[in-house]
């Protein structure tokens, strides 16, 4: 023990608040416990000491750290994994994980998560067997295809598809298909690591059947389609489809490959749903091979599913990288799982959360609306105001550009008129809340909003209240 007057740096920290002090204080504020909190104040507090101790720092009063912390606290609870509540309308919403599955499928799956299962053994035999169970056999069902392979995610199942098939060829893509999709699928750049050479043809708004017979060469390994996914084009815009390329690639011995990224084996009946071809119907276009994601439409867990003839498949299977592309036993068993429901509509219905959000009607949704205005005080309090509304939600984010679906909405009004701030303080609760600004206002939209989720929803619009 020392007896010695304190030291002028020492003087400094005076102020600084202890381990035990801040722990008080947390506990005091409701806030979380434990070795990862511990450590984040521990490195909090030396970081403030460390600034403090630099030749003209401040020593921070108390009130600044304390508030220093719990900033960084916030920033622990909001990067770990955890359940939001999706208010956005956005089904297929890449952000917020995309496709959310049925819990029915995850109890299913889960005995064979814990137990060794014939993953890659023939029963029969005895023997080493193809990998995957029924998933091939399920897939190349319900698109009334030849054979089905799967892998990590669609990006995957293209390349495998370019480097399996066309390494060192040409591929004859239109440049109104060169898109980019998500973060960093940018069709020319997988072409390249692929080793596939890209011929572009036509215009970025205009490719016409010849621009891809003239480009055709002995050297033409495939004529790729590729859907344009997340944006559209309008006004003097022509394209050519694939049934169209089918026929161009039967006469000259070239195969048709269409990257299609998100499709489902089921018709839609939400009328602004029902244009959109099933995957069998895409196929039945005639495309040799067919691509698409496994969490997008499908609603399922992220894979790469494809599609197509016999042949051309097994070849990608062969390639070496379809080991390391290849989809865990994790992912094979809830996906298996998924597409069962796909030969009972009333169960995909039931189960399938991506098809039962996208079919919801407004009418479908009041119910749900009304539980969650009766869990709300019965006057708006002063700081908001709220009433349902009819709007349209875009449910697909990257999946299905420009598709509106009439929907409802419980439109919440800032008296402040600062919807920005309602918004980002509705992400500050816990479970988070992630709304969609519109108008100075900010719409809860029931299209995403889970019978499960009304409760954690009130309580955070009456925290709005509260605090407002
Ligand atoms: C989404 C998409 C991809 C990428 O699929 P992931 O499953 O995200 O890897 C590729 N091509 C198209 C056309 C897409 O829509």
């Amino acid at each position: 023990m020392s007896t010695k007057p304190p030291t002028p740096l020492q003087e400094r920290l005076r102020h600084l608040p202890s381990v035990s002090e801040v722990d008080r204080h947390l506990a005091a504020r409701g806030l979380p416990n434990g070795k990862a909190v511990r450590d984040a104040v521990q490195d909090e507090l030396a970081r403030i000491r460390r600034e403090a101790l630099e030749p003209g720092g401040e020593p921070p009063a108390r009130e600044t750290v304390l508030a220093a912390i719990e900033r960084r606290l916030g920033r622990l609870a909001g990067g770990q994994l955890q359940p939001v509540i999706n208010a956005t309308g956005v089904v297929v919403h890449t952000n917020l994980g995309r496709a959310v599955l049925a819990p029915a499928w995850l109890a299913d799956a889960a005995p064979l998560l814990s137990a060794y299962t014939n993953l890659e053994f023939d029963l029969q035999t005895g023997k080493r067997g193809a990998r995957g169970g029924r998933v091939p056999h399920l897939l190349a069902r319900l698109a009334g295809a030849e054979a089905a392979l799967v892998v990590n995610n669609n990006a995957a199942a293209v390349l495998l598809l370019l480097s399996a098939l066309a390494g060192g060829r040409e591929v004859i893509v239109s440049r109104g298909e060169l898109v980019e999709i998500g973060g960093a699928f940018r069709v020319p750049d997988i072409m390249r690591q692929s080793g596939a050479r890209l011929v572009e043809v036509g215009t970025t708004n205009r490719t016409r059947l010849a621009d891809y017979a003239d480009a055709i060469t002995p050297e033409t390994a495939a004529l790729l389609k590729v859907h344009r996914s997340n944006f559209v084009m309008s006004g003097f815009v022509e394209e050519t489809s694939v049934a169209e390329l089918a026929g161009l690639g039967a006469a000259r011995g070239v195969p048709v490959w269409h990257d299609l990224g998100s499709g489902n084996f089921y018709r839609f009946e939400q009328p602004a749903l029902r244009a959109i071809p099933t995957v069998e119907q895409e196929l039945h276009a005639g495309a040799d091979v067919l691509t698409l994601s496994g969490d997008k439409l499908l609603g399922s867990v992220q894979a790469g599913i494809v599609v197509g003839r016999a042949e051309p498949l097994r070849v990608m299977q062969r390639h070496p990288l379809y080991r390391s592309l290849r989809l865990d036993k994790l992912r094979l068993a809830v996906l298996e799982r998924s597409l069962l429901d796909y030969l009972d509509i009333a169960a995909l219905r039931a189960n399938n959360r991506v098809v039962g959000l996208l079919e919801r009607t407004p009418e479908d949704m009041t119910p749900m609306a009304r539980t969650l205005l009766g869990l709300l005080p019965q006057a708006a309090a002063a700081p908001l105001r709220w009433e349902l509304v009819r709007d349209q939600s875009l449910p697909g984010g990257g999946a299905l550009p420009e598709v509106r679906i009439d929907t409802l909405c419980l439109a919440l009004q800032p008296a402040d008129g600062d919807a920005d701030a309602l918004a980002t303080r509705l992400r500050g609760h816990q479970p988070p809340v992630v709304a969609r600004v519109q108008e100075g206002r900010v719409l809860l939209d029931f299209r995403t909003i889970f019978e499960a989720d009304l409760p954690a929803l009130a309580a955070a619009i009456q925290g709005l209240c509260r605090a407002g």
